[in-house]
């Protein structure tokens, strides 16, 4: 804060788009206020970015990716430039956690936690994009075939509000390591991060119009940037709806899209598995980030026999945890908003007024300011697998429990959401743990252990409703580039 690429008004401090590595406004002069979910009050604004707007950005992106040298830049120069800004974010780590932190009101240790992440994905593609490379194919007498991996050209990065600066490392390191340009668009409730990385870019030696941001609501920036002609493929991670609406405007224009819509991820419990090493994880799972987390374990499915002895340790624990600010650094923070804290205390309303048995509840700390948006957890027992709340993604510190009879059981109703993109199987039998992980239809399986964010290493991705194509590790490099085969006839 305090950059030049912000300035200080009466009301806050007034965050700029970066385009072509300069600030600037939108051309409207429109402004979207960013409040702190843990009180609730404005503490400074974006700019709420137009079709004009992303115009201009993607003008430029393309001119960047068109002209080089970013895109023809040796690989190995583009990895040093992201090595470099994952030591610029390590540099400026406090400044930034506590930004996030503030912007979302995650608490202190999370934010933390997330310039960890952001700095490893940063390292990890700095040393990864010199790695990836085609291959050489048999064919005919008298030919050789090979494949080179081609950057798309201006990748479209539309990020959630929940990780931002996490989301927006993995789409921006594999993407940028490939040598795409970019155009990010950061959910109007958590852009500040994603400004603050874009500038470090810059210092990093990462040319300017490569790595552009523009701020601003989703219907009016988002649509226009995933439908801009311009925009060679869109990455997308965030709800379900929002997701087929991305696809169908970059569907107009025939590109490529990666897809990362959220889970109803299970965590599966043996009777044999060590409950007391799984129990505080199975927390862990949805309390992280308030249960604004994709891959959140929100529902533990436990074989009959030691049900009772998980359900009361699992309400043995939620009974004590506590929301707070983020200063706090409590159990769990605020939820982003007004809109998200309403939708998820609707959605435990409903649950109960449909007699779904209510276990435990946390609490919300007394001296919490009255105007943030707390949401105390709530553990929901012996649902109904088919219930709504046993269905649907809450998106908030909200687990439900349910007993099994045996291993088919299990993974019936592991697999019995329209989702797919985590799961967490509990067992020490070796043969189970591989029937079983490969049975279940997730994207990531987690085996005595669960990895709610982080794995930068790890392919991560949807099966069903979760989405499609995948992100972090090397995967990702082959998402963020085009396969181009090259025949010789040399006779
Ligand atoms: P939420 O409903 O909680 O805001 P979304 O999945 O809709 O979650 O938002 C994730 C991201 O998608 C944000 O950056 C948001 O601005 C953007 N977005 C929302 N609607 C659209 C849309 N119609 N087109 C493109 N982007 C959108």
């Amino acid at each position: 804060m305090g950059t030049p690429h912000s300035r200080t008004v009466a009301e806050g401090i007034a965050f700029m788009n970066l385009i072509d590595g300069q600030p600037a406004d939108a051309l409207s002069g429109e402004r979207i206020d960013v409040l702190c979910p843990s009180d609730g009050k404005v503490f400074a604004s974006i700019p709420a970015s137009g079709t004009a707007d992303v115009d201009r950005a993607v003008k430029v992106a393309h001119k960047a990716f068109e002209d080089g040298p970013w895109s023809r830049m040796p690989a190995v120069e583009r990895g040093r430039c992201l090595t470099r800004l994952s030591q610029l974010v390590e540099k400026h780590g406090d400044e930034l956690a506590a930004l996030e932190s503030r912007d979302t009101g995650k608490p202190a240790r999370q934010g933390k936690a997330d310039v960890t992440a952001t700095m490893r994905y940063y390292e990890f593609y700095g040393g990864a994009g010199d790695k990836i490379h085609g291959d050489t194919i048999p064919f005919l007498d008298g030919y050789t075939a090979l494949t080179l991996r081609e950057p798309h050209g201006v990748v479209a990065g539309i990020i959630p509000w929940n990780y931002p600066m996490q989301i927006l490392a993995r789409v921006a390191g594999a993407a940028l390591a490939m040598g795409n340009t970019l155009v990010v668009k950061p959910a109007e409730d958590a852009s500040l991060t994603t400004i603050r990385i874009a500038q470090l870019a810059l210092e990093a030696g990462i040319p300017s119009g490569v790595f552009n941001v523009i701020t601003g609501y989703g219907r009016d920036a988002g649509a226009a940037l995933s439908a801009h002609p311009l925009v060679d493929y869109v990455t997308f991670t965030g709800s379900p709806p929002t997701g087929t609406a991305i696809q169908q405007a970059a569907a107009v224009n025939n590109r490529g899209v990666t897809m990362e819509l959220g889970g109803k991820s299970p965590q599966i419990v043996f009777a044999d598995a060590d409950l007391d090493a799984a129990l505080p994880i199975l927390v862990n799972a949805i309390i992280q980030n308030g249960g604004q987390t994709c891959s959140a374990g929100s529902r533990v499915l436990v074989e009959r026999p030691v049900y009772k002895r998980i359900a009361e340790g699992l309400a043995e624990r939620f009974s004590k945890l506590v929301a707070g600010p983020h200063d706090a650094d409590l159990d769990l923070g605020a939820l982003i908003n007004a809109r998200q804290r309403d939708r998820v205390a609707g959605m435990v309303a409903a649950a109960r007024e449909a007699g779904v048995q209510v276990l435990a509840e946390g609490s919300i700390a007394p001296d919490a300011p009255a105007g943030g948006f707390y949401q105390a957890p709530v553990l929901f027992g012996s649902v109904d697998p088919l219930a709504t709340i046993a269905q649907e993604e809450v998106f908030g510190p909200v687990l439900t429990v349910f007993p099994f009879d045996d291993e088919a059981d299990a993974i019936r109703l592991a697999n019995g959401t329209d989702f797919g993109l985590v799961a967490g199987v509990w067992t020490k039998d070796g043969a189970r743990q591989h029937r079983v992980a490969k049975k279940v239809r997730a994207g990531q399986v987690f085996v005595n252990g669960y990895g709610a964010g982080g794995g930068i290493e790890l392919p991560f991705g949807g099966f069903k409703k979760s989405g499609h194509g995948r992100e972090k590790g090397f995967e990702a490099l082959y998402d963020m580039s085009a396969t181009k085969t090259i025949v010789f006839n040399h006779g």
